[in-house]
């Protein structure tokens, strides 16, 4: 159990709002990042992206039908990410949402990575391969997609 709990809480990221990354599932724009090992090599973790309702969703299912464990495992949890500082103060998630608020105002190039990286199967691309160029063109590209949901309202 402890195990599980640990294996999960080391591998959830964060959740963030990526605005340019919209789910075909439900239209959010909320994600959960994830650490998984890649198939390929498995020394190698991957940065992957959830949509946040359907993980929701899909945790909701599997908590109606397992309540003890569920339970059990939310307790865990909790005093896992104590004893870990994983606790976030509200000072410092009102930090991390300025900082995110910011990155995708100002299109920098660290999030137009974050977005290329999002929607690629990233095993065999790393940021040397991603030209300025193609930075340059992901951006208008986001701008382009920003104005006509503006226009179209
Ligand atoms: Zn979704």
């Amino acid at each position: 159990m402890i195990i599980v709990v640990l294996h999960y809480i080391s591998n959830i990221m964060a959740t963030i709002d990526i605005p340019d990354k919209i789910c075909s599932h439900c239209g959010g724009i909320r994600w959960k990042t994830e650490y998984r090992k890649s198939t390929k090599n498995p020394e190698n973790k991957i940065l992957i992206y959830r949509c946040s309702v359907k993980a929701g969703e899909s945790y909701s299912k599997w908590r109606l039908q397992n309540l003890e464990k569920a339970k059990k495992y939310n307790i865990e949890l909790c005093r896992i990410r104590r004893a870990n500082g994983h606790y976030k103060t509200s000072k410092e998630k009102e930090r991390n949402k300025q900082k995110a608020k910011k990155e995708s105002d100002t299109l920098c190039d660290n999030y137009i990575y974050r977005i290329i990286f999002s929607s690629v199967d990233r095993k065999s691309l790393n940021r040397s391969n991603v030209p300025q160029e193609l930075i340059d063109i992901k951006r208008k590209q986001l701008l382009l997609t920003r104005q006509l949901k503006q226009l179209t309202k």
